[in-house]
């Protein structure tokens, strides 16, 4: 018999147990897994982006925008921070307010190890849960060894990104047992793939990198950022392509600027006068040489590729930069949950009180961390939602 039960011992999991065994609350963790917080161990290239400064409620995707803002306020990158330095962890910043650890990401696994044993958290680890149900004002959880009575019930079983390191639908299945919607779930963060026959042109730019500004979606579900965008065989990936991942819907086109901040038009009818130049020297000069002769050899330049510049009549050139500033692309897909760093959709926070992350309509049950319909971006802020919504059921319970 516990006060808490809390299934998922991932980032969200771990805090929330640590967060409220140091409250006084008996907690009792249960995991599937038999290694301990997996996406912690392998995310940040083994280094976990742990957080980001500049974490706001503007980094989320949500049906229900504003429903993060409170969890996120009470508790802060910041705060993470001051954990950390009790833990004496070293960290840096890489990249716009990404922070990540100067040794390893076993280093944060660790940390939260040692919070949970100060909160004498009990652990039931690797333990199956079969069936939850009530018995009188309790929970009562059935699993594969003795069972679990506790008052109350956390679900932090995160989202289904990489299927093979243990991830389930499990917070789901829960939320509808007991009558919560779900909003549809879908990989987010996650490479987009193009048809072959397409594709086929751009292969051969496999390993070009190149800083773009890419955006899709119309209104509130418009996405649009400015980052590096990865060429490969079979599409498009890096951190450009990842972020819009998650705002892309199946059958949407995406429009990638691959002159960002620039105006090419003005640019390529000033350079015109009297230039000896081929058009492909002048675009070699903006991009890898590659991606120039690709892009004007495969009918995007419009069969321009060995014209000199003074020769193309302005109407084409302002074509062209048009295109190069607005290239439209339509996904085929996502290369799917095996590939995703996170899912996007998941509990319908409508449900759920922002303040306590409890079920409105089923006292004593709680969702935290990204089996909940919040998203980050990619740059550590879906770890600080983990934090931040586990912290605020923690101090609930
Ligand atoms: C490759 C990769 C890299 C990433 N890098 C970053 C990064 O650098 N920065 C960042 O902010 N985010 C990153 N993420 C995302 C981040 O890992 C997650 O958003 C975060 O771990 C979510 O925390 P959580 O506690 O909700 O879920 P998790 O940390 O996934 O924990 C869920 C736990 O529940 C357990 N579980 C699942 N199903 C069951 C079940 N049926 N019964 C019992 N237990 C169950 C799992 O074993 C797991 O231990 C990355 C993700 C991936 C896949």
């Amino acid at each position: 018999m516990f006060d808490v039960a809390i299934i998922g011992a991932g980032a969200a999991g771990m805090m929330c147990a640590a967060v409220a065994g140091q409250r006084g609350l008996s907690v009792v963790l249960i995991d599937h897994a038999s290694r301990l917080a997996e996406k912690i161990r392998i995310s940040g290239g083994g280094r976990c982006n742990f957080t980001n400064l500049g974490t706001g409620p503007a980094n989320f995707l949500s049906e229900n925008p504003h429903f993060c803002r409170s969890a996120l306020a009470g508790y802060t990158p910041q705060d993470f921070l001051a954990l950390l330095r009790e833990h004496r962890i070293g960290w840096h910043e890489k990249h716009r307010g990404q922070l990540f650890c100067d040794d390893s990401s076993e280093d944060i696994i660790g940390m939260l190890r040692r919070e949970c044993e100060r909160a004498h958290v009990a652990w039931r680890m690797p333990c199956q849960v079969r069936d939850i149900g009530r018995d009188g004002a309790h929970w009562l959880l059935a699993t594969d060894g003795a069972p679990v009575r506790a008052a109350r019930l956390v679900v932090a079983t995160g989202g289904m990104a990489i299927p093979q390191l243990g991830a389930s639908d499990f917070g789901l299945k829960t939320a509808r047992q007991f009558g919560l919607k779900v909003i549809e779930p879908r990989p987010a963060l996650v490479p987009l793939t193009f048809d072959a026959q397409q594709w086929q042109p751009f292969a051969e730019l496999s390993g070009v990198a190149l800083e773009v500004h890419l955006s899709t979606g119309q209104g509130k579900t418009r996405g649009q950022f400015l980052e590096d965008l990865l060429f490969t065989h079979r599409g498009l990936s890096g951190p450009a392509i990842l972020q819009i991942s998650s705002y892309w819907k199946p059958g949407e086109a995406i429009a990638i600027d691959l002159a960002p901040g620039r105006d090419l038009a003005a640019e390529l009818l000033a350079a015109k006068s009297g230039s000896r130049q081929q058009l492909q020297t002048v675009l070699a000069g903006l991009w890898p040489r590659r991606l120039a002769d690709a892009w004007l050899a495969q009918g995007e330049g419009g069969g321009l590729a060995q014209a000199r510049l003074a020769d193309v009549p302005d109407r084409k050139l302002r074509e062209l930069a048009a295109r190069i500033h607005a290239w439209p692309l339509t996904p085929t897909g996502t290369a799917g949950y095996k590939k995703a760093e996170v899912m996007r959709g998941g509990v319908d926070t409508r449900g759920l009180d922002q303040k306590s992350m409890q079920a409105r309509n089923v006292p004593g049950l709680y969702f935290i961390g990204e089996t909940v319909d919040v998203t980050g971006w990619l740059g550590g802020y879906n770890f600080q939602w983990a934090w931040a919504s586990a912290v605020a059921c923690a101090r609930a319970l």
